[in-house]
């Protein structure tokens, strides 16, 4: 049997990975800014990560949701700390679209709608309803077209006070636009989105599958404004690579059994890798350093003239060029092994590193960019 060829690959095969380093077949040392779309949050391989993970396996890997399974109320008790959101339920599940599908799903439930906002250039996941919300064309089937789903501009509050109304299920949006090319919501907008859900009954859903979990220098990039979401969705570095996402769900919103559900979901190894992530965040104190190592990379990149813009906060990082920045791209891993993510922006590289990398790290990366433009402007 052959994959089924979705993917373009690089032609590289790696066998080894260490805190921001990766090793190939061939014994060739790569520098990952990129952690395999934004997943790489403790660094490759912590050994406290798999001291929980082997020593989970080894006692129980896996029984269903039918059972009170512990090792869920922990993860969700150290998450409500370490998020500021205590008071907050949590249903787990596996993937971002699968946590974003159930948040539309719930708010559906909650207030008996179906119309949905959601903003240009957005990306929500590939399942059904969230790919009906994420404004790209060539990867919705023509069956996601059913959805009712309308796209606004990114921080146009004008737009988005004409748009609502009493028939507003929810206004979905990322904490801050990954796969565009890191965008950042103002904190004006995200207000504004709130108060207008507030007075119509609909419900604000925060994605921050990417932008969460210490990426934005908070552990939610919402929490620069004074803004409280309704739902909110995790995944990418919740489980530092194993499967496992989640829906934070305000307490106003009401469980009635059998509406959310999933076989997989909260399984014993993925909270085993939830909570040494969480363990690892808090003791390691990795969001001040996400907070300073992306200050420090605004800094240097601010000062390349070269640079057309640079975006993000945190380890969050958008690097715009002035031309096609896939050649930079492929410079950078063929000439200096270092991964660095695409965006649907084609002019802009996408920088998402472990959130410990070191300075020295971010340094190589500064040297390698700054050669490459000399010549490739
Ligand atoms: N939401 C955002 C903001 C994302 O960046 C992604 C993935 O890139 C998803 C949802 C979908 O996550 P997954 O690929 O785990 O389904």
């Amino acid at each position: 049997m052959n994959l089924f060829d979705v993917y373009p690959l690089f032609p590289i095969t790696p066998v080894k990975a260490k805190g921001s380093w990766l090793w190939d077949d061939k014994g060739l040392k790569y520098l990952d800014l990129y952690g395999g779309h934004a997943v790489i949050s403790i660094g490759h391989s912590h050994p406290w990560y798999i001291e929980k993970l082997t020593s989970q396996l080894s006692q129980i890997g896996f029984y269903s949701n039918s059972v009170r399974i512990a090792q869920q109320e922990e993860l969700a008790y150290k998450l409500g700390e370490l998020s500021a959101y205590p008071e907050y339920n949590l249903f787990l599940c596996n993937s971002g679209a699968e946590a974003n599908e159930n948040a539309l799903k719930l708010a559906s439930f909650h207030n008996g709608r179906k119309k949905i906002i959601a903003f240009n250039n957005a990306f929500h996941g590939r399942t059904s309803l969230a790919v009906a919300c994420t404004d790209d064309p060539s990867i919705q089937a023509p069956v996601n077209k059913n959805a009712d789903i309308t796209f606004l501009t990114l921080n146009d509050e004008e737009a988005l006070e004409k748009a609502m109304s009493e028939e507003i299920c929810a206004v979905i949006i990322e904490g801050i636009q990954g796969v565009a090319g890191v965008l950042v919501p103002t904190d004006s907008f995200l207000l504004k989105i709130k108060s207008l859900c507030e007075l119509h009954g609909s419900l604000m859903i925060l994605d921050e599958v990417q932008s969460g979990y210490g990426r934005s220098g908070k552990f939610f990039a919402h929490q620069s404004a004074d803004v409280i979401p309704d739902i909110i969705t995790i995944a990418k570095g919740m489980g530092n690579g194993f499967p496992i996402a989640g829906v934070l769900i305000a307490p106003h919103i009401k469980a009635r059994q059998g509406i959310l559900g999933t076989t997989f979901g909260g399984n014993y190894l993925a909270c085993a890798a939830g909570i040494a992530v969480l363990d690892i965040i808090k003791k390691e104190e990795l969001i001040e350093n996400s907070r300073m190592m992306g200050e420090y990379m605004r800094q240097q990149l601010c000062a390349i003239s070269t640079l057309k813009a640079v975006r993000g906060t945190g380890l969050m990082i958008g690097v715009q060029m002035r031309n096609q920045a896939a050649p930079v791209r492929k410079a950078l891993l063929d000439d200096y092994q270092i991964f660095t993510g695409s965006a649907s922006c084609k002019n802009t590289i996408r920088i998402l590193p472990a959130l410990n990398i070191q300075q020295e790290e971010l340094e190589t990366f500064l040297v390698a960019l700054k050669k490459i433009l000399e010549t490739n402007p």
